[in-house]
């Protein structure tokens, strides 16, 4: 199968060929398979690898006979061009053409596999003057048809402005820093046996001039791209540091976790700095905790644990976050100096009508306790969940029934009032949003 290279030759020879003909027309189709991450881990990389050759077989035969060239870009995702001069059919008929096509039941490995995929159509000239610019126009198309839930879309520039919005929050990142657009929420999370408070997580905020609250979520992944992550990572551990001072001031120990990317252990930037500043006695290390997903541990795993180690000889704890979302394996957690396991809310959050997420919550809890670890559920939004989870045995719950994440002040009044109210049986309602 031909690769992203040949892609951006062939589409430019056209193009030159195609510049003196009475109709210069291209069309880009570029296909992600959809939920074929699913097949892989429940089919496991091989058979995954069996259905996408299988695929990409079927998928050719239709295109050439169609009159055009299939390329595979990587992963599941596939691109066919088609020449309005040698196509066989109408550029309209081509996504319902390949989308019957992917149609066709698969056998693999004695299983019967159906697959369906979104496609992102951008045509030359309208869309692009070049390879790069349609290959784009495509993507915008494919993802704008994934977000709406449609087989197919056609590249519009209106649909454009997420992509814009990337481009401004990559480049103007740096400057959030400087210009002070950064600001950290804090979420409580409670002990189920007591109520009390056990603590609370600093999650980032980006107030952007123009683009307005900016999630986590949304940059965060673009930063991870960039060197950028280490001073961010800088910002967020000494605003944690800051706030954890202050809210000792004010006669409150409550430890404060901060989140960590995978490229903060990947070097020793960060664990250095932190150990600088248990060493300046600038930092009480019970009082700072970190947080990092388990598929930043797996990407790393030799230094990661090194640097984890380092940070446990120190005396802070260590939580693995969003836990049942990756693939850890026993044996692994079992070589970390974790102290907490943060059970994902996605488990949470349907625990009491999805059975198999009850049991994943209920094994998930047994599971931390046999490695002497604290649970967290994540994602609590209601009563009968919070109450559910402490009858499983779960030591600390986190979320929206307890409180959403709030700026500083709006957690220390949120703090005033529930020390005057009785903390075991009912959470204080929400303050304001995050
Ligand atoms: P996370 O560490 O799993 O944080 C919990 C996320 O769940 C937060 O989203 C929080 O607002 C949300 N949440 C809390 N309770 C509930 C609930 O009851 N229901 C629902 N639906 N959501 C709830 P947020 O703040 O958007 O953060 C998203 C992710 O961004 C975090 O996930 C974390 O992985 C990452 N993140 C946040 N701050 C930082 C940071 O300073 N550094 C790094 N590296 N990552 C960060
Ligand atoms: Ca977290
Ligand atoms: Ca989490």
């Amino acid at each position: 199968m031909r690769n992203r290279e040949q892609l951006h030759q062939i589409v430019s020879r056209l193009i030159n060929d195609n510049a003196h003909r009475p109709t210069p027309d291209i069309a880009l189709l570029l296909l992600d398979l959809n939920r074929f991450k699913e097949v892989n881990d429940a089919l496991g990389h091989i058979t995954g690898d069996k259905v996408l050759v299988e695929l990409s077989i079927i998928l050719a035969e239709k295109v050439r006979e169609t009159g055009g060239s299939l390329f595979r870009l990587g992963g599941d995702e596939f691109v066919a061009v088609f020449d309005a001069n040698t196509c066989t059919t109408p550029f309209d008929n081509l996504e319902s053409l390949l989308h019957q096509s992917l149609k066709t039941t698969l056998q693999v490995d004695d299983m019967q596999v159906e697959m369906g995929a979104s496609i992102g159509i951008a045509l030359y000239p309208k869309d692009g003057k070049d390879s790069h610019e349609l290959l784009r126009c495509a993507d915008v198309a494919m993802y704008t048809a994934k977000n709406n839930n449609q087989a197919s879309c056609w590249y519009d520039p209106r649909n454009d402005l997420n992509n814009k919005r990337r481009l401004a929050i990559r480049l103007e990142l740096g400057s959030a820093i400087k210009e002070n657009q950064l600001s950290l929420y804090y979420q409580p999370r409670i002990c189920l046996r007591t109520g009390e408070i056990a603590g609370c997580e600093a999650l980032l905020r980006w107030n952007h001039p123009k683009l307005g609250m900016v999630p986590p979520g949304e940059f965060l992944p673009l930063v991870e791209l960039s060197e950028s992550i280490h001073p961010l990572t800088d910002w967020v551990l000494h605003s944690t540091i800051a706030r954890i001072e202050e809210t000792a001031k004010q006669g409150n120990r409550i430890p404060v976790a901060m989140n960590i990317s995978a490229r903060n252990l990947t070097d020793s930037r960060l664990v250095n700095t932190i150990e600088q500043l248990v060493h300046q006695k600038c930092l009480e290390p019970e009082l700072l905790e970190i947080e990092i997903t388990e598929n930043a541990l797996i990407k790393h795993p030799q230094l990661a644990v090194e640097n984890l180690e380092r940070l446990n000889q120190l005396g802070i704890s260590i939580a693995i976050d969003d836990f049942g979302t990756g693939y850890s394996s026993l044996s692994y957690l079992k070589k970390l100096p974790l102290d907490t396991l943060k059970i994902d809310r996605v488990f949470v959050s349907d625990m009491l009508t999805e059975e198999s997420d009850s049991v994943i919550v209920d094994s998930t809890i047994e599971l931390a306790h046999n490695f002497s670890l604290i649970v967290v559920a994540e994602g609590v939004e209601d009563k009968e969940t919070l109450e559910a989870l402490a009858a499983k045995g779960c030591d600390q719950a986190q979320g929206y029934f307890i409180a959403k994440p709030m700026p500083a002040k709006a957690f220390d009044d949120w703090l005033t009032d529930r020390s005057s109210t009785s903390l075991a049986s009912s959470p204080t309602p929400q303050h304001k949003t995050g």
